[in-house]
């Protein structure tokens, strides 16, 4: 089962209460398609990178069966730059610095070897640039995925709405989901956002783990209560990742294989924020990501006996 993943490729700098890094390779893709290439074997990457991008990192994602025909590589511009520093919480952050680079005149083309997919996630990246790659699609995909953030809000919202009407489920944060919707209770703003295109919407409420909305339908997933939460950073994009990965390796996209792809995504992101950047997937092997599915498991699951 093929799955085209789109979005940055970058370099980013954090701040957490645990540390902090002046330049790690980060990007809304590069961290979806570590997560989904554990379910994956062909995982169709677009992007754009600039000369400093490192080579090693290109290397480890096709050693895992990531296709890179698609990322474009400017030789005399530098890469995507994002710079964060987190709150003592954890689940809220400010954005320091957002350096375009490459990305400003990124005009992503689909490769031909990319034709014919059945799943599409759209990572985190301009509307405009989201928008183009469905268009290029000859034969639209089983499930189209996207992801995005209040940034593009902010200075892109009417693409980003004309994208809303393309997709089947959009991933978005609880503050997202009401600056989206202006709503503040989530359901009435999960209804809103859901007459805008998408048939499911999901939710992410960071340490507080994520909801899952279909028709009237919502089904919510805790995440792990972890000891150490080291780096925030990139775990939407690893639950999207590992939340895609399930269903096409599955090829079941109804409400009730979302709900376990829910649980898989969170799984993965729980492993993500225990270190910087990407460094801690690229360590984890299928009987890591099975043990922590079971905690999953464990954490929620309880008989009631009523007498
Ligand atoms: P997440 O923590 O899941 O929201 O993802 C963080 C990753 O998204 C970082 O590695 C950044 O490089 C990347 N990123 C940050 N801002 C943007 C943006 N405006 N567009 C695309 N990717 C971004």
């Amino acid at each position: 089962m093929s799955l085209i993943t789109v979005g940055t490729m970058a370099f980013d700098a954090i701040e957490t209460p645990f540390g902090k890094v002046d330049k790690i390779v980060g990007g809304s893709a590069t961290y979806v398609a570590y997560a989904a290439s554990n379910f994956v074997n062909d995982v169709k990457q677009i992007s754009i990178i600039g000369y400093d991008f490192p080579t090693e990192e290109l290397e480890e994602l096709k050693s895992r069966g990531v296709k890179v025909d698609g990322v474009e590589m400017i030789t005399d511009k530098k890469s995507f730059f994002w710079s964060g520093k987190y709150h003592t919480d954890m689940n809220t952050r400010d954005t320091l610095v957002t350096d375009l680079n490459v990305l400003a005149d990124f005009n992503p083309i689909v490769p031909e070897s990319y034709q014919g997919a059945e799943f599409l996630m759209l990572g985190n990246l301009m509307p405009k640039l989201q928008m183009s790659v469905i268009n290029q699609l000859k034969v639209r995909p089983k499930l189209i995925v996207m992801d995005t953030m209040n940034f593009w809000m902010d200075i892109a919202l009417d693409d980003l709405k004309e994208v809303l009407t393309k997709v089947d489920v959009l991933l978005v944060n609880d503050g997202e989901a009401r600056q989206l919707s202006n709503e503040v209770s989530l359901v009435k703003a999960a209804k809103k956002i859901m007459t805008m295109g998408p048939k499911f919407l999901i939710i992410k409420k960071g340490e507080h783990g994520a909801l899952l909305f279909h028709e009237n339908h919502v089904f919510y997933a805790p995440a792990l209560p972890l000891e150490e939460v080291f780096d925030p950073t990139g775990a939407g994009d690893t639950f999207a990742g590992g939340f895609i990965g399930h269903l096409a390796k599955t090829k079941d996209i109804s409400f009730e294989n979302m709900k376990t792809a829910i649980i898989v995504g969170s799984a993965m992101a729980s492993y993500c924020v225990e270190k910087f950047g990407p460094e801690r997937l690229k360590e984890v092997n299928k009987a890591d990501i099975q043990s922590r599915i079971d905690e999953f498991v464990q954490l929620v699951s309880f008989d009631i006996d009523l007498v």
